[in-house]
């Protein structure tokens, strides 16, 4: 994803051990191995990387496994940013199924890691390597998957189509997601799609629960000037650029949107209060239900949570002045704002604009706001992915989350095609490694998400099938 988060801290019931069954078959282990550590060995970092070799590799695996090249499709916004498209056909009962995951990575250097980052190494029970988590893992194994079902003889009731994107790390200007739309709509127009942005929780050991992410909020830069004719700082005067910048980012830092929940968020803390057994037990069941002294109250325990019950901007940039001994002329600042999907562009400038309470500080939004609805809550899927959680990981609940930071979803939501985030992948809470050194991935969680997204995308493909 394009940024990541921390996160939460449950107190836990213990859990049993995970079912024998969840490991796949070798042949589909290795060959999901084989195209995981190929895809991470190919340079497709954001800035400097390519992924037109990502693309390419893909697409050449396909033909060979006989998918024909009607098909198959490579193709991007510019020749190094290719995008690889592959559908598999159903009876065409329903309309399809897009598994959506990005080929680039965010970039990575080899005197920051301990490893080379683009070497994949198996060490220690982990897989090592940038885009090991994000997001060449859900990548490797959509594909695997889709060779797994041809092989089988799958006939799903749909099309499944899987979509390997470029540019979601930074959003732009090559976007995949986004050209595709624009493009070439109908090579992945679905019904829903699935995404990074959900992954199991895991905590000393110990798996917390499974997420499922129907919802994220959205981002907004905004440019604060003030201007001013300078001078002599012999001479100096109240009225100051630097002066009226700092009054009104001090007026922010003391301010905060109110706090409220959504469908999603409303549902993730009633869920959470399921499985707190401490204090924060009826904090969660009345903020859930609209207390704001309760929300006061988690919001206070982490900054994740705080930044699920509002709409939060908080200042990231700042410059000023042009000579140690001049009146500023400029002094300027960015403002970076975390939207709830419900709270509007308008309504968070004007809301900033009173709280600066300054004629003085212009705001005006910095490039551009991609903004996507939430996607409905869809009890169905959430059905599906509870079923196989436990039966893969017996005793961890799924859990609907919005995400506080971006991924490319919102612009399929954007687009009317619902999206959810869901891997099945588990990740130590303290021990989030994405976009850091050294990212990696336990070839356990690996493997056994494997099987989680087999069974996940069949269930969703055939009537009656499943575990
Ligand atoms: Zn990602």
């Amino acid at each position: 994803m394009a940024e990541m988060r921390s996160l939460s801290l449950l107190v836990l019931l213990a859990l049993p051990c995970l079912a024998a069954d969840s490991m796949p078959p070798a042949a589909d282990r290795q060959l999901a191995r084989d195209i995981f550590k190929q895809i991470v060995e190919i340079k497709s970092g954001y800035t400097t990387g390519a992924t037109t070799p990502v693309a390419e590799a893909i697409a050449a695996r396909l033909k060979a496994e006989g998918f024909p090249d009607p098909d198959i499709f490579v193709g991007g916004a510019i020749p190094t940013k290719a995008n690889v498209i592959v559908r598999y056909h159903g009876t065409g009962a329903r309309k399809p199924i897009l598994l959506l995951a990005h080929e680039d990575v965010v970039e990575a250097r080899r005197e920051d890691w301990s490893l080379d980052p683009f070497t994949f190494t198996e060490q220690d029970r982990y897989f090592y390597g940038r885009g090991t988590m994000d997001d060449k893992a859900q990548a490797a194994i959509w594909i695997a998957n889709l060779i797994r079902y041809k092989r089988e003889g799958l006939r799903p009731d749909r099309d499944i189509i899987v979509a390997l994107t470029a540019d979601e790390e930074g959003g732009g200007p090559y976007n995949g997601v986004d050209w595709l739309l624009k493009n070439h709509r109908d090579l992945i127009d679905a019904e829903l799609a699935l995404n990074e942005g959900g992954f199991g929780e895991e905590l000393n050991g110990k798996r917390i629960d499974n997420q499922v992410q129907p919802s994220e909020k959205y981002m907004i830069n905004f440019r604060l000037e003030v201007h001013n004719k300078g001078g002599h700082s012999s001479m100096p005067v109240p009225d100051n650029a630097i002066y009226h910048l700092a009054g009104a980012l001090d007026r922010l830092s003391k301010f905060g949107f109110p706090l409220k929940t959504n469908e999603v968020t409303r549902e993730y803390f009633a869920r959470l209060a399921d499985f707190q057994a401490g204090p924060l037990k009826n904090d969660f069941t009345q903020g859930s239900q609209g207390s704001t002294e309760a929300m006061t109250r988690v919001a206070a325990v982490s900054p994740m949570w705080n930044s699920m019950l509002r709409t939060t901007c908080v200042a990231t940039q700042l410059e000023g002045g042009h000579a140690m001994n001049a009146l500023p002329q400029l002094a300027a600042a960015t403002v970076n704002c975390r939207v709830l999907p419900e709270d509007s562009v308008e309504h968070v400038q004007s809301t900033l604009e009173r709280v600066f309470d300054d004629k003085q500080v212009t705001v005006k939004i910095a490039g551009d706001v991609s903004r996507g609805p939430a996607s409905p809550l869809n009890p169905a899927l959430m059905k599906t992915v509870a079923r196989i959680t436990d039966s893969l990981w017996p005793g961890v609940p799924t859990v609907p989350v919005m995400l506080v930071a971006a991924t490319d979803g919102r612009f399929l939501r954007a687009a009317g095609i619902p999206t959810y985030g869901v891997q099945g992948f588990f990740i130590d809470i303290n021990d989030i490694r994405m976009h850091g050194r050294d990212e990696r991935l336990s070839v356990r969680s690996f493997y056994e998400g494997q099987t989680f997204l087999y069974e996940l995308v069949k269930s969703l493909s055939t009537p009656n099938s499943g575990p």
